[in-house]
């Protein structure tokens, strides 16, 4: 059974958002889907995701508080309005554009933990690492999991590397098979891949050896692509 996630990143309004998942839950009710399917809306969206039953949604991003003084975020206390339960922690765009650091999203992701949060945790790497070859990608993906629990119960990982993140440029499958059976001897959690994932490609990655379904941003925001990628991979 894949796991099929769509990360909407800043894209999408409430209108537009809500068309999404009117379409989408339609979709699943009527289709015997049993893939686990995850959206992650922008943050004023949350709300939007009240009425839907056949999905997870999760928040992108929020930070490690109960509420406070920590202008322009967003905790747990306006997370729990809309009963969100499932945060992505560590993407890239937040590691590299907004600049979080490991110790930061360390922090979070204990924070998350400890409430009990499904978190979907993003490691990967930079085109300059995978130059250097296999070796050295994944000594910098280990690095991403400094300070991370990864026998917490309610994890799952998903490989993106960066240089392969909306660039339309697809990880080779020996890419992915060689990071993921890695990650995989170390770490006995679900792990999708992330990156350039696309309606036609999303089948052939969801089969291959150590990947359990994926994390899907571009190619997710078109709802009649979306229901797509659920037929692919079902
Ligand atoms: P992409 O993004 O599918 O547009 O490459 C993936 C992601 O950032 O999760």
């Amino acid at each position: 059974m894949a796991i099929i996630a769509s990360n909407f990143k800043t894209n999408h309004t409430r209108k537009s958002t809500n068309e999404f998942i009117q379409t989408v839950n339609n979709y699943l009710v009527e289709n015997k889907i049993s893939s686990e399917v995850y959206v992650f809306p922008t943050s004023t969206s949350l709300d939007t995701f009240q009425t839907v039953s056949n999905f997870f949604v999760g928040a992108q991003n929020a930070y490690a508080t109960k509420n406070g003084s920590f202008t322009g975020e967003i905790g747990t206390e306006q997370l729990d309005e809309f009963n969100i339960k499932t945060i992505l922690i560590g993407h890239s765009e937040r590691r590299h554009i907004l600049g979080e650091t490991q110790e930061e999203i360390a922090k979070k992701f204990n924070f998350y933990k400890e409430l009990g949060y499904k978190i979907i945790y993003c490691i990967g790497e930079p085109l300059e690492v995978k130059q250097q070859g296999l070796e050295k990608t994944l000594e910098y993906i280990y690095e991403q999991f400094i300070g991370i629990d990864t026998n917490y119960e309610n994890l799952i990982l998903a490989y993106e590397p960066v240089w392969a993140i909306g660039t339309g440029v697809t990880a080779t499958n020996e890419d992915i098979i060689n990071v993921h059976g890695a990650i995989k001897e170390k770490i006995s959690k679900p792990l999708l891949y992330g990156g350039s994932v696309k309606v036609n490609n999303v089948r052939e990655i969801c089969s291959l050896n150590g990947v359990d379904g994926a994390l899907i941003g571009t190619a997710s925001w078109i709802k009649e692509d979306f229901i797509q990628i659920l037929k692919n991979t079902k």
